[in-house]
């Protein structure tokens, strides 16, 4: 069920903190993102290629779907077109797959780099050594359609503040550091990080764009 009270109170805490919204419908019906929709929401994140195809082609044309899970460098070519953001981008293959597809595509594919900054060795992302091979690889210069945005990174799943805190704000440092060295461009602006558990605690860290699904839609199955 849709907590219709909480989204809107959400929004105007992140409105007044210009932080923005994706709401997670993933595994969530139709008719319960249309629920939001009716509220005012846009942005949907969704972690699966297919997911997003079958839902789509069913919802208003205004949505702006972002795809925030693992993305299979084979499905590439099927969903690049779908979505407005890419927050998964975690190795430099599947960086060269999108600027290739979104090329012959004639298209600009927006993308941000997945960050490895949890302690759980199952989250992705990149981590330090991986990045650096990424700014020496030459890739980066190489890119004509695909726009790096920014950065995502997810949090270790733990009830230690100080770690999430630390995670956070590594990350923050991060974007920062990238931007001044890396990414002067004005659209290297996003920093996606915090979810139902930690948003707040992102938030309090820089994020300005927050991932939210179950105090929204409930708990998943
Ligand atoms: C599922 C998911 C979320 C949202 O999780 P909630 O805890 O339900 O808010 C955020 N980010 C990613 C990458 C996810 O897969």
């Amino acid at each position: 069920m849709v907590n219709k009270s909480f989204y809107n109170n959400l929004v105007n805490e992140l409105t007044n903190k210009v932080v923005r919204l994706v709401a997670v419908s993933k595994t969530k019906s139709v008719e319960e993102i249309k629920e939001l929709y009716d509220l005012g929401q846009r942005i949907f994140g969704e972690n699966k290629v297919q997911e997003i195809l079958a839902k789509k082609p069913l919802l208003p044309d205004d949505i702006e779907w972002h795809l925030i899970g693992t993305l299979q460098t084979n499905k590439v070519k099927q969903i690049i077109s779908h979505v407005s953001l890419i927050h998964s981008v975690s190795s430099i293959s599947l960086l060269q797959e999108i600027e290739k597809r979104s090329e012959s595509l004639g298209i600009t594919s927006n993308i941000l780099l997945q960050i490895h900054i949890a302690q759980e060795e199952t989250k992705h992302g990149f981590t330090h050594a991986e990045l650096a091979n990424l700014f020496e690889s030459g890739t980066l210069q190489k890119l004509t359609n695909t726009k790096i945005r920014g950065l995502m990174g997810m949090a270790s799943f733990t009830d230690d503040v100080e770690i999430v805190k630390n995670e956070f704000s590594g990350l923050k440092h991060l974007f920062d550091t990238l931007k001044a060295t890396h990414f002067p461009q004005a659209e290297f602006n996003v920093l996606s990080m915090g979810m139902s558990g930690d948003y707040q605690l992102a938030i309090e860290c820089g994020a300005n764009m927050v991932r939210i699904g179950s105090l929204l839609f409930g708990a998943r199955n």
